[in-house]
């Protein structure tokens, strides 16, 4: 394969540099090598670029696409909403239908507020949960992500520990939206928030969590945590949040929750919800969801708009009818890849390993093993997985950089096949 392979993504993308920033409009876009790439279809578990190259696709629209693109129901419910209308600026029966689909599925649900992205649901749950508790400050944790937005940004992926805001006591409320206000605390590590919150509890709202931690190297957690971090948000009265904006529906058809068998008071989800269609949500116990009703300012103009939530419908139908071929599916082809990675890697001898939670995978090279916390996940390093990345890309498998491939129920055990086999000689390259 030669440079040519990419001959048009690289014009589209000088293009596009003239009038966008970096030619990506989500940063992170960026960082694909050999180039961003620029698309023209996909279908299935199938992605095809400007160049006419087809890919393996685990990037999934950064893991939306659980049922692989183009899912037949959901596209044919689109396309049936379209003619009836997109966005009516006043309700629709089939917002509540979604309410009720989502409130039978995910445990913490009792009801449920509809918003457009991931960050934006994290907003509000947080400010419902400041609303409820009448405090300010919330606790988040190393390497966890929870969107762009200015408030929860402090030690994401890829910080190094203990940088950002370190806990501190409670400022007054000033209603500015970033910083102090935000403590970070290690994961999976009761004694630490057992100790910040027996410091500054009584200043917190809420703690919000990846309940596994999918950006912070993609980890579960010690067995119990989850439920003394339960216990603690009790003790102290802040809100548990768990960002499922991953997780859910992709992890079990609940969610994490359902998996790991905690419940918290709030919930966001995103992502898998709308196969592709900008939706997201935030749920939780019907006390503080409620507060919605009174002085929290809940607003969007796209906020239930006819077509996400007519994909979300059709997504949700899908996954409840089929749980029981769909969710054994995605562990069979999510297990069978993170074996056929760490088998291949073996053979290779490289410092290749793949953690997996459900479908979720990520590669980690160099890391200690097995990767138990985000200190060992900094540990690793990235460079040789981007190189992984770039050489299974000509290899005609599309993944992220950082080594997280969501695998859909749209994969085959050709894909597998491919796919490991691109590891392969990805490997043999690395090694050059
Ligand atoms: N939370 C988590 C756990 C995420 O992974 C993401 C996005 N990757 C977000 C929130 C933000 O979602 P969005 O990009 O839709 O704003």
């Amino acid at each position: 394969m030669t440079e040519e392979m990419f001959t048009r993504s690289r014009s589209y993308l000088e293009r596009a540099r003239q009038v966008i920033p970096r030619g990506v409009n989500s940063a992170r876009r960026a960082a694909l090598r050999p180039t961003p790439l620029a698309f023209v279809q996909a279908s299935g578990s199938r992605i095809t670029d400007a160049d006419g190259n087809e890919y393996v696709d685990y990037v999934a629209g950064y893991g939306p696409m659980l049922l692989g693109h183009q899912p037949p129901s959901v596209v044919n419910a689109v396309r049936d909403q379209l003619t009836a209308g997109v966005l009516f600026g006043g309700q629709h029966e089939a917002e509540a239908e979604l309410a009720e689909r989502i409130i039978r599925l995910v445990p913490s649900a009792e009801l449920v507020l509809l918003s457009v992205t991931g960050s934006e649901a994290v907003q509000a749950a947080l400010r419902l949960a400041r609303a409820a508790t009448g405090r300010r400050a919330i606790v988040k944790f190393e390497g966890h992500y929870h969107g762009w937005l200015d408030p929860v940004t402090a030690n994401g992926p890829g910080s190094p520990v203990g940088s950002g805001p370190a806990p501190r006591p409670v400022v007054v409320p000033d209603y500015s939206v970033a910083g102090p206000e935000v403590m970070v605390c290690p994961w999976d590590d009761t004694r630490a928030l057992a100790s910040l919150l027996e410091r500054h509890g009584s200043g917190i709202a809420a703690v919000i969590m990846e309940p596994v931690a999918v950006n912070g190297g993609n980890l579960f957690a010690s067995d119990g945590y989850l439920a003394e971090a339960r216990r603690l948000c009790d003790q102290y009265g802040c809100l548990l949040v768990f960002d499922e904006v991953v997780t859910g529906f992709r992890v079990a058809l609940g969610g994490a929750q359902q998996r790991l068998g905690v419940v918290p008071d709030l919930t966001v989800l995103a992502k898998a919800l709308g196969s592709g269609f900008p939706i997201s949500a935030v749920a939780g116990r019907a006390g503080v969801m409620r507060i919605a009703e009174g002085p929290v300012s809940h607003a969007g103009t796209y906020n239930g708009n006819a077509l996400s939530v007519a994909a979300a419908n059709a997504t949700l139908d899908v996954l409840e009818a089929k749980q029981d071929v769909v969710y054994p599916l995605l562990e069979r082809l999510s297990g069978e890849l993170a074996a056929g990675v760490n088998e291949c890697a073996d053979r290779h001898g490289a410092p290749l390993r793949a953690a997996r939670a459900g479908a979720i995978i990520r590669l980690h090279w160099n890391a200690p093993d097995p990767v138990r916390g985000y200190a060992d996940v900094l540990a690793g390093r990235t460079e040789p997985l981007g190189k992984l990345s770039e050489s299974m890309l000509r290899n005609g498998v599309h993944a992220r950089e950082s080594g997280l491939w969501y695998v859909s129920a749209a994969h085959t055990d050709e894909d597998v096949a491919r796919t490991l086999a691109a590891v392969d000689r990805a490997l043999t390259e690395v090694a050059r």
